[in-house]
């Protein structure tokens, strides 16, 4: 072996990598390019300025109340992403399995569940072939964070559903969000939607929007700047595209609340039942 073939098994260190959207970002428009827009300086970078208290105070305890008040025990976090939600649920007394597409994502929740003394039970998975991956049939599905809008092609979306709801038990459920996407096509977003998390640390706004591409970019106070690509989900379309994969209802919850202006929420929360 000579001195530059050195064998590690750790995690390449990609912290100086940066984002690669080509000559022209907004003709990036694939599912699977999510594995290279989660580059560790964004990651981490999110997650030192992302308070988790803070989060966790502003979703309150919405996801908890909802998996009990259905009597669930059994939680897969399908795009657990650092791990805020599985950590949270954990802490509730939830059994959570965390599962991500991204590796660096799968490590650093694992790794933030740990400082908090909590051990995760981590899968890496792609939900195009989830039950490939994973064992036995869960009481409820969480894929949060407005995650499932990574999905570009509607064959993809269909098939993550299916997998989905092939990994729930008999009356399952599947909790998932997304931005109030109708608002910043139908209405725009120079005026009223530009989106802040805790406070002003990070800007997230739209940079390019059309049917079929939400291009946000993510700003952090020392000026660095991270994008990501994503597929605009009409709130109807995704409703819809539920109940044809299976799931028998569908509700709606705009900002956390059953009742709603359509162009008001920030974000949109479905509960998909299966019986
Ligand atoms: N749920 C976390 C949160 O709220 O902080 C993370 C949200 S992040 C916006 C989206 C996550 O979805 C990323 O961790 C990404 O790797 C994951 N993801 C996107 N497409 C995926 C796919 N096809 N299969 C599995 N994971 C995927």
């Amino acid at each position: 072996m000579t001195s530059d073939q050195q064998i590690t098994t750790e995690r390449p260190n990609n912290d100086t990598q940066t984002q690669d959207f080509g000559d022209n970002p907004i003709e990036v428009r694939e599912t699977d390019h999510y594995q290279e827009e989660y580059i560790r300086g964004f990651v981490e970078k999110w997650d030192d300025l992302i308070d988790w208290n803070a989060r966790a105070r502003s979703e309150g305890q919405f996801f908890i109340d909802m998996l009990k008040a259905r009597g669930k025990k059994t939680v897969l976090d399908v795009a657990c992403g650092t791990g805020f939600h599985s950590v949270q649920l954990l802490k509730a007394g939830f059994d959570v399995t965390s599962v991500d597409g991204s590796a660096e994502m799968v490590a650093k929740a694992f790794e933030n569940a740990r400082d908090r003394n909590l051990m995760l039970k981590t899968v890496h998975s792609d939900w195009r072939w989830l039950n490939r991956d994973i064992v036995g049939k869960f009481d409820a599905i969480i894929c949060l964070g407005n995650s499932f809008t990574h999905l570009f092609k509607e064959e993809d979306r269909r098939r993550a559903l299916a997998e989905f709801y092939a990994a729930l038990k008999h009356d399952g459920i599947l909790i998932l969000d997304q931005r109030n996407y109708d608002a910043i096509l139908d209405v725009g977003y120079d005026s009223k939607h530009k989106y802040y998390y805790c406070g002003d640390k990070v800007t997230a706004e739209p940079a390019h929007m059309d049917n079929s591409l939400a291009r946000f970019r993510y700003t952090f106070p020392d000026g660095s700047e991270y994008y990501l690509n994503m597929f605009p989900l009409r709130k109807a379309y995704m409703r819809n595209l539920m109940k044809e994969v299976g799931f028998q209802r569908v509700n709606t919850y705009g900002d956390f609340q059953e009742t709603f202006d359509e162009h008001d929420p920030d974000f949109l929360v479905h509960i998909a039942d299966k019986t």
